[in-house]
């Protein structure tokens, strides 16, 4: 399981970014000031750092410059979270020795796949790219979805929405944070649609005769079952 410690003073992304990442089975830890954290990363090192641009105490660019200095955090994958069209200081930021970056606002899907693509090089063996709930098979890496031995075509919202339910069985979503969490904040489009996605996904792993493993709870949304 890996451990991520976020560096993030805007109070409602770090929360965000904490939810998302647990439920991908992440440790997570969360500093708020470049100071503490410079101070945290002396005690143990996290297996990734999303570190905020702009921060009380020191700055995440100097905090980046500071670790990449020192024998022992040299080497911490680093995705920086820099605010929008900030061009030259983007480029500043990699010359720092940040592994990647992602400009506010992001999309959690596409952080989440950036976030698995650093630890997947940096520490493969931490990544699982598979998920498995009953007799159904998600592989992240290949798009393959396999229910009882048998491959199953989904088209590639259903596969991102079947990838996002799996990955925390039990958890009831809303068709809200499902926009939020496979379609992305910055894709307008109807709560409606939601339910137009899981019916064609249920339709596709259901085969029309198979036990249905999504579960619609009324006035909530939808969940994941994992026995089923
Ligand atoms: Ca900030």
């Amino acid at each position: 399981m890996p451990d991520v410690l976020i560096v993030e003073d805007e109070e409602p992304l770090s929360l965000l970014l904490r939810y998302n990442l647990e439920a991908e089975g992440y440790r997570v830890e969360v500093c708020a000031r470049g100071d503490d954290a410079e101070v945290r990363l002396k005690e143990s090192q996290p297996d990734l750092l999303l570190l905020d641009w702009m921060l009380p105490g020191i700055s995440g660019i100097e905090l980046c410059r500071r670790l990449r200095a020192r024998n022992e955090t040299e080497r911490i994958p680093i995705i920086m979270l820099t605010a929008r069209g900030e061009e030259s200081e983007r480029i500043r930021g990699l010359s720092t020795g940040a592994d990647d970056y992602v400009v506010k606002p992001f999309s959690i899907p596409e952080l989440m796949a950036r976030v698995r693509a650093i630890l997947r090089r940096a520490k493969p063996e931490s990544v699982s790219t598979q998920l498995k709930s009953g007799d159904i098979e998600l592989d992240r890496e290949t798009h393959r979805v396999r229910r009882d031995g048998q491959e199953i075509h989904l088209g590639p919202t259903e596969f991102r929405l079947l990838e996002f339910l799996m990955s925390a069985p039990g958890r009831v979503y809303s068709r809200e944070q499902l926009l939020d969490g496979v379609w992305g904040h910055d894709v307008y489009v109807d709560e409606r649609t939601v339910d137009v996605h899981v019916g064609r996904l249920r339709k596709a792993i259901n085969r029309g005769s198979m036990k249905d493993p999504i579960r619609t709870v009324r006035g909530a949304g939808y969940a994941f079952n994992d026995q089923f």
